[in-house]
């Protein structure tokens, strides 16, 4: 008989999830509160567009070649960080050793392309997934026997199931039922910074005003601007800084002096009075980080995305890390020839390693952005990195392109390689300083 799985979240995550399980045979039903995006305008997503990588297109293509072909149309490679200094300069810096993007995709239109795929999987299909939007999920029994309680149109309504996904993000009610019914260890923090979106408009007949092949960085240590192109010609620029900064500027003159004497091409591209308007009135979010452990409660429910593992923002890879979830749970559904127990267990045992890392490399990358990349140590060693990531491509692979191109190393791995890989260039770089200080020392004491 086949077995009802109840995926909590049609999110990004949620909606591959529901994909990938109803292609292993699975009768799914998708449940979310938020309302269908095919009949609906609404835009309550927390930024216009992101970063999609390797990780998150190989799970794609997992589930379905022709329909990652599909939903990644239009995407926008970025092939580079463009770095702005306070005169305007701009300054390039590639990602990749062999010309390697990550890539820029508007969210809503990604989430609204895996919703369709599910209507078009219907069509082909006899076992169906069951799409149920405006459904506010209320409470998970996780045994005896499995349900899902949510309200629909006002009444109080349960499903009975085999089991439950949870994907239904950082808040995760999937997440607080778990905990209820085995021993989670699980942690939240907030970071102190706030985040808000500008736009950049079109330039004429819809040209993009900045290289769109770049992820553009207006790195200013405690704070910094980033803008990723959109299809239509335009950017989506995010500001991120303390709450302290954020809420201090709060008169118009504050923030119009703040922007001109950090962000004075930004301001030219944005229009000082728009900038304004976005920091006084665009919606501000908060940023934090949800750490847990295990997954599972024996093969009746598992959660997934940032309902295990919320991110900062920081490394572009919290989406991209959800859809490997995907990926590997599938692959481990295989491997254990649907047996969920096996299965659940291991993911558990197998992904806690990776998902800390990934945490731990996310809240990093926020210094790499703000205030390494303009430094003259950080750029030296980018490039002895580089060059020996060229010349012993199989020894050694720089941090960034183990994480974001290379999905056949897994994070911890990446972190593990990444800590050798800097000591050799520590001790390299000393080499290098000691040579010139005793060849300047030589030069001066024979001028004398
Ligand atoms: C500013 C910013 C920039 C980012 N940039 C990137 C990037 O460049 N690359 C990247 O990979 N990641 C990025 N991320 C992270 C990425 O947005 C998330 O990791 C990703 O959205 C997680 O997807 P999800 O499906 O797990 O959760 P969500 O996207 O949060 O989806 C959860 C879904 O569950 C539903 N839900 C919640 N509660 C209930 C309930 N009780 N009942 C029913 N439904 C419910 C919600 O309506 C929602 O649709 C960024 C995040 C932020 C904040």
């Amino acid at each position: 008989m086949t077995e009802t799985v109840g995926v909590v979240g049609a999110g990004l995550v949620g909606a591959l999830a529901a994909l990938g399980l109803a292609k292993k045979g699975y009768s799914v039903i998708l449940y979310d509160l938020r309302a269908d995006p095919r009949t609906t305008k609404e835009n309550n997503f927390r930024s216009i567009n992101l970063a999609v990588s390797e990780r998150g297109i190989r799970a794609l293509k997992y589930v379905d070649e022709s329909m990652a072909d599909r939903v990644l149309e239009g995407i926008i490679p970025m092939y580079g960080r463009m770095i702005h200094d306070l005169e305007g300069n701009q300054e390039s810096q590639l990602y990749g050793l062999f010309g390697e993007s990550i890539n820029s995709i508007d969210r809503k239109q990604l989430n609204l392309s895996l919703v369709e795929e599910i209507e078009r999987f219907n069509k082909t299909t006899e076992h169906k997934i069951s799409l149920k939007f405006e459904c506010k999920v209320t409470n998970v029994q996780i045994k005896d026997p499995v349900s899902v309680e949510y309200i629909l149109n006002g009444e109080k309504l349960k499903d009975q199931l085999d089991f439950v996904v949870g994907a239904d993000g950082s808040y995760s009610v999937v997440r607080s039922s778990l905990q209820k019914q085995i021993r989670m260890n699980y942690s939240q923090e907030y970071i102190d910074m706030c985040y808000l979106e500008m736009y950049i408009p079109p330039g004429k007949k819809g040209s993009f005003q900045l290289n769109p092949n770049r992820l553009h960085i207006w790195p200013r240590q405690s704070y910094m601007l980033i803008a990723l192109a959109n299809q239509d010609g335009s950017f989506t620029s995010t500001f991120f800084g303390s709450w302290d900064l954020v809420e201090s500027l709060d008169t118009k003159d504050k923030v119009e002096s703040f922007f001109v004497e950090n962000f004075v091409d930004a301001v030219d591209l944005i229009g000082l009075n728009k900038v304004v308007d976005c920091f006084l009135n665009n919606p501000r979010g908060a940023l934090m980080q949800v750490n847990c452990n295990k997954y599972n409660f024996e093969d009746k429910c598992i959660i997934i995305g940032d309902a295990a593992h919320s991110m900062v923002p920081f490394y572009g890879q919290g989406m991209n890390c959800g859809f490997e979830d995907v990926r590997i749970l599938l692959e481990l559904l295989d491997k254990h020839g649907l047996n969920r127990g096996k299965t659940f267990d291991e993911y558990s045992a197998t992904r806690e390693k990776d998902l800390k890392a990934i945490l731990e490399l996310a809240l990093r990358n926020y210094k790499e952005m703000s205030s390494d990349v303009t430094s003259s140590l950080y750029l030296f060693r980018k490039k002895l990195d580089g060059v020996l990531g060229r010349l012993i491509p199989e020894k050694w692979v720089p941090l960034y392109t183990m994480v974001s191109f290379r999905s056949d190393i897994s994070y911890s791995k990446a972190i593990e390689q990444s800590q050798k890989q800097q000591k050799v260039l520590k001790w390299t770089e000393w080499s290098v300083l000691g040579a010139a200080a005793c060849g300047a020392a030589f030069y001066f004491s024979r001028k004398k």
